[in-house]
């Protein structure tokens, strides 16, 4: 059988790729230090004996006993206002724990697949965001902690591939949603989902013309997996080419929640970038991978999902933009 580390395993993304490497017959070893993961995500796992969990910060030695034949680097806080209240650790997992386990990857002679994100890229000159495109990233910004440990994790990783000859994949995700987002991440889609269902008016942030495209959790999962199991060693976009402004998709979150609320305007966060949207034509060519679930069949899913909660979780999850002063 074989063997799998995944990091932040109890996070949204990480906890989708347990389901889906235990679906494939692999024996899933689960890593987090649950700072921004929950256990909810991955309890229904528990059970199987496919599954093994360790409570560890990776930025700290990591050691699993046994042979090891893939690495899935997916740890780390991955939304603003998480960088905010935790800038330290964020830049912490980025560069020392990937340092760890490209280390581990190498001592156990392991494929690597690591996290990247669309941040590398900043707030974008050029539209859409190709691989090729160097970024236009503010070191020093509220977001800078983040954009920069991701930055340097993708050097660390090429510099184990040439110098070690350690088996490296590097994923940039770009705006992902689905089930298991945390309903006060900050993130927009559940924090307009969130409003919606409080009844409360969705908070636009600027003047709502900035744009992103967003990727449904099913297919992202679909497309790291075709990368880990490609042999393409530089770094590959995966995310859904259709972009909406925030405005926009507010108006399609009211509609789709079939709820009276309003939209209310608030100040832009600090470097939030204006403009995203992948250019996938790598992920196409390469992994022959294309997203398959629209953003209207996706969003429902999601919408059912966060109808699950009680009201009383709905509220303690209040919305806070930590971002403005
Ligand atoms: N946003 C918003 N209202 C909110 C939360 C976010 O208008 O309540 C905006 C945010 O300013 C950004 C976009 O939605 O322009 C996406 O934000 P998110 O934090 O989801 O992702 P990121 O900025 O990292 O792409």
């Amino acid at each position: 059988m074989k063997r799998i580390l995944i990091t932040g395993a109890a996070g949204f993304l990480g906890s989708h790729l347990c389901d889906r490497f235990i679906k494939e017959g692999f024996k899933v070893i689960g890593m987090d230090n649950l700072i921004t993961g929950d256990l909810k995500n991955i309890e229904h796992l528990f059970k199987t004996e496919h599954f093994e969990f360790y409570n560890h910060d990776v930025s700290k030695f990591v050691h699993v006993p046994g042979k090891l034949d893939y690495i899935l680097h997916f740890a780390s806080p991955a939304s603003p206002i998480d960088y905010l209240k935790i800038p330290i650790q964020t830049l912490k997992v980025g560069s020392l724990g990937t340092h760890n386990l490209l280390g581990l990857a190498k001592e156990k002679n392991a494929r690597i697949l690591i996290a990247s994100t669309s941040e590398v890229y900043g707030d974008p000159l050029v539209h859409p965001q190709t691989e090729d495109y160097y970024g236009n990233v503010n070191t020093i910004g509220p977001r800078g902690v983040y954009d920069e440990a991701k930055r340097f994790q993708e050097s660390i990783t090429m510099a184990y591939h040439t110098y070690h000859g350690v088996e490296t994949r590097i994923v940039r995700i770009f705006n992902t949603y689905g089930p298991r987002m945390r309903l006060n991440d900050g993130r927009v889609v559940p924090a307009f989902i969130g409003q919606a269902l409080r009844g409360e008016d969705l908070t636009i942030f600027g003047d709502g013309l900035q744009t992103r495209s967003f990727c449904y959790v099913d297919d992202q999962v679909e497309g790291i997996y075709r990368l880990l199991f490609s042999d393409y060693i530089y770094p590959v976009n995966i995310g859904n080419p259709d972009e909406i402004t925030i405005k926009d998709f507010a108006e399609e979150i009211i509609k789709l929640t079939g709820t009276e609320q309003k939209v209310i305007y608030k100040d832009l966060p600090v470097n939030d970038p204006l403009q995203r949207q992948p250019d996938i034509f790598r992920a196409k060519t390469i992994l022959g991978w294309e997203p398959q679930v629209n953003r209207s069949e996706g969003m429902k899913k999601t919408l059912e999902y966060f109808k699950n909660f009680s009201s009383e979780e709905l509220q303690k999850s209040e919305h806070r933009d930590f971002l403005k002063k």
